[in-house]
């Protein structure tokens, strides 16, 4: 992980260098001066706050689980980013996913900063109340670095609304009579979250791939079609064309992304594939997503794994392995799971040619380089999966004003910014031959070292 945040950074600030957007009021050595300290800041989190939870089991055992809170850069404003709850949460990779924070708020104009929480456990291996434990010791050893103009916590990985109403609610607790709508986003509805969070991330990425190529390639058909760009080339091959889909990850992000794929059946686009960490589903003819959605509510959030559950919800679909998905026969794959998921050893199977970044980090740099050698469209995670903390600084909003929004209210702003940063990058992706992380890596940090110069941190 802590190679990959190193590449990160250095392809940002490689690209960079070559663009003459970066600081083009300095020249000479000074360009050179404010570019060497943008470095340091950006390969640097700000801050490292580390903890050992002290949590009672329930059977009267007391065990000590290390938990985080990074603190990635806070240029644009407050630090802001998931909680995650896994068992291979480590310190590098709180690193890179508050890294990765930074940029993606700072490519879709979001006024906050970045950071990361982990805490190390299996979310499933914990009863209710210890779950609520840890959270609630989570708020307090953390408590003097949080805050609505500080840094606010969401839902990650293994994490959700439930979370955060128990962290908020013990946030309020310790800071009585100050602000606290705004110290934890990602709530439920009745306690000040926002109608349409739990949606947000889903919809937007389903949008981002949608919006790419039916409102940018479709109307630019002809010119695409005739650029060296082999990027453009991609793309052009599926416009106006039933699509075979599939989607890893069946968790908040990528069963709202199969949802919205599957409604869009009129387009002939068809689900023929979702897994989670047991199994991959299939079905030639496009899946039942509506029935599995409906399954997982009950199931712990798992997919069925034998004929027998699948009779049970009348679905037809061939059991494969979970790792299956990512191999298969498709032309656009959703990668909604975890990091690192198309890598050295499984990139040359790699048969989708059009990629969607649901989570964060899922392609290494060795998939991502070869993948994009051979013109594959790949929407990265910065990109695509914003619409979480998009919809995040909404409800920071609505929670300040105490004014809450409709869903439609809240949808229509989402897709709204996101639209706008697609509609600088993707002119630049289709005009050059970067692959699209590396537009997007380029405008976030050009944003970045503007905003960096002007207070003065650029020396
Ligand atoms: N965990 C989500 C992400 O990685 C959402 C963060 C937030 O809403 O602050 O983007």
């Amino acid at each position: 992980m802590e190679e990959q945040t190193r590449t990160i950074v250095q392809q940002s600030l490689n690209a960079l260098l070559e663009n003459e957007t970066f600081l083009p009021e300095l020249k000479g050595d000074m360009r050179k001066t404010a570019f060497t300290s943008l470095s340091a800041i950006l390969s640097t989190p700000n801050q490292i706050h580390k903890s050992f939870l002290r949590i009672p089991l329930e059977e009267g055992e007391v065990i000590r689980i290390p938990s985080y809170r990074v603190h990635h850069n806070d240029a644009l404003g407050p630090y802001k980013g998931g909680i995650r709850f896994h068992e291979s949460v480590n310190e590098e990779e709180v690193v890179n996913l508050a890294f990765l924070m930074t940029l993606k708020n700072a490519l879709h104009n979001v006024p906050f900063g970045g950071g990361k929480g982990g805490i190390i456990i299996d979310p499933k291996a914990f009863t209710e109340r210890e779950l609520q434990r840890i959270c609630i010791k989570y708020v307090r050893y953390f408590n003097n670095v949080l805050g609505p103009d500080k840094d606010i916590p969401a839902p990650d990985v293994g994490s959700g609304e439930r979370e955060m109403d128990w962290m908020m609610a013990e946030y309020k607790k310790i800071n009585q009579g100050q602000p606290y709508l705004g110290s934890f986003t990602g709530k439920s509805v009745v306690n000040g979250g926002s109608l349409g969070r739990r949606e947000a991330t889903g919809k937007g990425v389903y949008f981002t791939f949608r919006y790419l190529l039916n409102d940018y390639v479709k109307p630019n058909e002809e010119t695409l079609a005739a650029s060296s760009n082999p990027f453009a080339k991609t793309a052009v091959e599926y416009v106006d064309r039933p699509l075979n889909v599939a989607v890893q990850g069946f968790g908040n992000v990528g069963s709202v992304t199969a949802l919205e794929a599957f409604r869009c059946q009129h387009i002939q686009n068809k689900v023929v594939a979702v897994s989670d960490r047991n199994v991959t589903l299939f079905n030639a003819d496009g899946l039942d997503i509506p029935a599995l959605v409906n399954f997982t509510a009950t199931n712990r959030g798992d997919l069925p794994t034998t004929p027998e559950q699948l009779k049970e919800i009348n679905v037809s679909a061939e059991i494969r392995s979970r790792e299956e998905i990512l191999t298969m026969n498709v032309d656009v794959l959703f990668l909604a799971a975890l990091e690192n998921q198309l890598t050295d050893q499984n990139k040359e199977q790699i048969k989708a040619r059009i990629i969607v970044e649901g989570a964060n980090a899922p392609t290494t740099k060795e998939a991502d380089d070869y993948l994009s050698e051979k013109g594959v469209v790949i929407i990265p995670d910065i990109l695509a999966n914003a619409g979480g903390v998009i919809v995040s600084y909404l409800e920071w909003l609505q929670g300040r004003e105490t004014q809450f929004y409709t869903e439609e209210q809240v949808h229509t702003q989402l897709l709204e910014k996101m639209k706008n940063t697609m509609d600088i990058i993707l002119p630049q992706y289709f005009g050059d031959p970067f692959p699209l992380r590396q537009n997007c890596y380029i405008h976030s940090v050009t944003r970045l070292s503007t905003v960096l110069y002007k207070q003065g941190k650029l020396y």
